[in-house]
């Protein structure tokens, strides 16, 4: 640790830089920066992250040298602004902010106005003229102290406010005049004194440093914890706390208070964007309280301010090379920036944003990928309602378009309502005047958001965005009656439980369950993706020479055709299981495993036969020359017989045979521990039939469309191999299969026969599979049930519990465990390219759409990861992640 926790900005100059936000946090960080920059802030310091640590470590207490640093800079302060604290003559004031160095919006505490006291509200008077201001600036300073420092209930000052608006006979506050407001002062005196027990203090200092230990200890509280939980933020030293002087949005009707973009944050359009408030603070903005003018409106009421503002707007964006989120304060016509930071923008807007700032050569290419997340691109993703629903509906009510994407579920009107109702298997929309920090559990489950009041920068706007939730804000029309649990819009009531539909792109509002479509990727998505393309075909790795490959996991035509369009470069698993599944095929399927004798077994087969062809050429026209990954049946036969007496009797009569010999049959399918039993490879040793016939379909598959011009690629792929003379025997079965196929057949089909290594057994001997195998792909989700010994079906009992106790980082079955299950990965591309150099090794593990099993597996030397037709887009991103991350 270095001996100086506090850090000046003013004057031009600052002690700190944009690079220190880990010390200083984001805000301060760029405080100072903005300050070196020549931009005009409002002086103050920064007490650094490092004190937030040292206070919990000190049992909420601080070393005495951060005490004379504080000292000593508010010194430096007092003399820049040539005020001083609680001074009866021209008073200096503060705000006391926090900022981590990850931004967490709206859940730390914040005081304003700080340093007010009865004779500093008389010296503002006789300094300014104006009593009104003073006054009210005091008693939100009680308000916000009072609740912030001291845990006086918000609500205790809005009843003592709203009796004297009553007695007076107003409704805005704005209406309350000086003697007005001094009598709110003396009113929240006497809340203060009765919940606190005892006076308001009046020493600035004693103010200041309980405004200090608040910001410190609401590192800690109760949001600032789950926003972290749920944001997966970890180890940071705490927050920072930015004491800075005040400006007023509120001194006066050429004085405001605004948030702005520097491009829009919801659909990345480049046009200057944002909102502000005349006559107000910052928090009324954000609070969604009143509900603010867009900034078109500033340009032509004062368009000195707006030219002054858009040209700082310019600079930033050019020195972050970034959207930035700035929030900016007028005083009586003079422009000061509060803030800047990268600006939380949904997945759209992140896509849009990277790419034009690729073509406007601000970025290069590379950085573009990288500051695509995954949940980014997820947003692209998610549902819509398609245009030509859209033109049959009729919207109950209209919003602004606060976060796109649309959302169905039945209304909640609290937070913890959402939780509740979640919790039991429901979808739900939450449905709230304004949402405000404690929020955010009810936000993060529910399926969208729908608020009455606030606008584009509300904090259901900016959280929802961050969060990739649908989000209709400020719809007026909608009338909460919070109590009845109701709401009304186009004169009809809804109630909690009701469906509602949301689409957040235009803000519009229906009644009932609408269906919604998936979207397909677009015009700068597709650029963008281009670009990871390029980046993973270009990566050259030991036995891989060609590049880092993307492939899905589709088990029908249809599924292999939408990953295609998502950019799908073959298949790496298609479970043939799913395709018995079928009625067509169960019936047959059922007669098979019920046969007595080989022959009967044998009959069975035949429509099966001519079935799966037809599943299996659908499948190669689709993919058209690219590799298609062919797995031979898994699961275990019990999987496909009733068990119930009245379903096996039943089934009995379908099949036209004794009901007591089908019944015994199936009983004697049943396992203890089927995960474990006789299923894969087992099967095709058991029933060699079964593999022959599935062999059979996809070679005749292959022939018929080589024969119809269609270049195809067939790979066999060999279930849970865990010995070599498992795949010694159905290798040399599905040879001769093969052989009788191709045999005359006036058509040339280059195939594979290749294994999959799931069980830890296979890459332990991967070495000695390899001479049987053509490829090998990791079946992650056994691999990690057999290493882990946690039975996949069962891990939702105690899995969970792990995660919160920390005994497990994360769900191994999401994320590869790369020090444990990644050691046999990596065992087995090793051992088997020592025997053959350039063995096809890949992934078809759910893992293989995860973005840091990705980054594993690239690490690994697989040639491709292969994941679900949606996560297509995602892992092509993270694939080219991985290889710039390993440059
Ligand atoms: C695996 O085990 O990782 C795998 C892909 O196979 P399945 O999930 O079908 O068992
Ligand atoms: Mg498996």
């Amino acid at each position: 640790m270095n001996d100086r926790y506090v850090y000046y900005f003013g004057g031009g100059k600052a002690e700190g830089r944009a690079e220190m936000r880990e010390l200083l946090g984001g805000k301060g960080a760029n405080l100072a920066e903005m300050t070196n920059l020549g931009i005009p802030v409002p002086p103050g310091f920064t007490i650094s992250t490092e004190v937030c640590s040292l206070y919990y470590k000190n049992n909420r207490a601080y070393p005495e040298e951060v005490k004379r640093q504080v000292a000593r800079n508010l010194d430096r302060l007092e003399k820049e602004m040539e005020k001083k604290l609680g001074d009866r003559n021209d008073p200096l004031l503060v705000s006391v902010r926090s900022g981590a160095a990850v931004s967490m919006p709206g859940m730390m505490d914040t005081v304003l106005n700080l340093g007010l006291n009865f004779s500093a509200v008389e010296g503002i008077t006789e300094n300014t003229g104006n009593s009104r201001f003073a006054w009210d600036a005091y008693r939100r300073f009680i308000q916000m102290y009072g609740n912030v420092v001291m845990g006086v209930p918000h609500d205790d000052f809005e009843k003592a406010l709203n009796a004297i608006k009553r007695e007076r006979g107003v409704e805005a506050d704005t209406e309350l005049d000086a003697s007005d407001l001094r009598r709110v002062v003396d009113s929240y005196m006497a809340v203060y004194e009765g919940m606190v027990g005892k006076g308001f203090p009046q020493d600035p200092i004693e103010q200041l440093w309980g405004a200090i230990d608040a910001v410190f200890g609401s590192w800690n509280n109760e949001r600032a914890l789950k926003y972290r939980r749920i944001n997966r933020i970890g180890e940071l030293l705490g927050t920072a706390v930015n004491v800075q002087s005040m400006v007023y949005g509120n001194w006066s009707d050429t004085s405001g208070t605004g948030v702005c973009f520097s491009r829009d944050p919801s659909t990345g359009e480049n046009y200057f964007y944002g909102e502000y408030l005349m006559n107000a603070q910052g928090e009324d903005v954000v609070a969604g309280i009143r509900t603010p003018e867009p900034l078109s409106s500033l340009e032509s009421a004062n368009p000195g301010v707006y030219q002054q503002l858009a040209g700082v707007k310019e600079r930033l964006e050019k020195h972050y090379r970034d959207m930035q989120d700035m929030e900016f304060t007028i005083q009586e016509g003079r422009l000061f920036l509060l803030q800047t930071r990268n600006g939380k923008r949904t997945g759209k807007a992140a896509v849009k944003v990277a790419v034009d700032l690729v073509k406007e050569g601000m970025i290069g290419r590379e950085d573009a990928i990288s500051r695509i997340t995954a949940e980014q691109l997820d947003q692209l993703l998610h549902p819509m309602i398609s245009p030509g629903m859209k033109k049959n509906l009729k919207p109950i009510a209209k919003g602004l378009e606060a976060s796109p994407g649309a959302a169905v579920g039945r209304v909640v009107f609290s937070a913890d309502e959402a939780e509740l109702w979640v919790a039991r298997g429901e979808r739900v929309v939450l449905v709230r005047r304004e949402t405000s920090p404690e929020d955010i559990g009810g936000m993060n489950v529910a399926e969208g958001i729908l608020t009455s009041t606030g606008g584009m920068t509300s904090h259901a706007a900016v959280v929802a965005r961050g969060m990739g939730k649908p989000c209709v804000a400020g719809c007026k029309t909608v009338v909460i009656d919070e109590a009845a649990k109701t709401f009304s819009a186009d004169e009809k009531a809804y109630r909690e439980g009701d469906f509602i539909t949301l689409d957040g792109s235009d803000g519009e509002v229906y009644a009932g369950s609408v269906e919604l479509e998936k979207p397909s990727l677009g015009g700068e998505l597709n650029e963008l993706l281009s670009w990871a393309d390029e980046i993973r075909h270009s990566a050259r790795r030991a036995g891989v020479e060609d590049g880092f490959m993307v492939r899905t996991n589709a088990d029908l035509p249809q599924d292999a055709k939408l990953a295609v369009d998502f950019g799908a470069e073959g298949i790496g698993l298609t479970r043939t299981e799913h395709m018995f599944f079928e009625d067509a095929k169960l019936t047959p399927f059922r007669r098979m495993i019920i046969a007595d004798n080989l022959q009967e077994r044998v009959d069975a087969l035949k429509p099966i036969l001519k079935l799966q062809i037809e599943d299996f050429r659908g499948i190669f026209r689709v993919m058209d020359g690219k590799p298609v990954t062919i797995r031979l049946l898994d699961p275990p036969l019990h999987e496909f017989v009733p068990h119930a007496e009245a379903e096996v009797s039943e089934l009995a009569r379908e099949l036209g045979t004794d009901a007591a010999k089908l019944l015994k049959r199936v009983r004697g399918l049943q396992e203890l521990n089927p995960m474990l039993g006789h299923r894969g490879c087992r099967l095709g040793i058991t029933y060699p039939e079964v593999y022959d016939m599935q062999v059979e379909a996809i070679m005749s598959a292959a022939v018929a469309e080589a024969r119809a011009g269609i270049r195809v690629q067939p790979e066999i792929m060999i279930p849970l191999i865990g010995s070599t003379a498992e795949l010694e025997v159905l290798r040399a079965n599905a040879l001769k299969v093969i052989d009788r196929v191709l045999e005359g057949a006036d058509a040339k089909v280059d195939y594979l026969i290749g294994t999959m290594i799931e069980i830890p057994r296979a890459a332990l001997t991967a070495d000695l599979i390899a001479p049987h195998a053509d490829f090998y792909s990791f079946g992650t989700n056994d691999l990690t049930q057999m290493t882990f010994g946690f039975s996949r079906d069962d891990v939702g009992t105690f899995v969970p519990e792990y995660i919160e106790r920390k005994i497990l980082p994360f769900d191994p079955f999401q994320t590869l465990d790369s020090s444990g299950v990644g050691q046999l990965v990596e065992m087995g591309v090793r051992k088997g390219r020592g025997v053959k150099p350039a063995l096809k090794a890949g992934i078809c593990g759910e893992h293989g759409g995860d973005p840091s099993s990705i980054a594993f597996c690239y690490r690994a030397n697989l040639n491709y990861v292969s994941c679900s037709p949606y996560r297509v887009p995602i892992a092509r991103l993270a694939a080219a992640q991985a290889v710039l991350a390993a440059k």
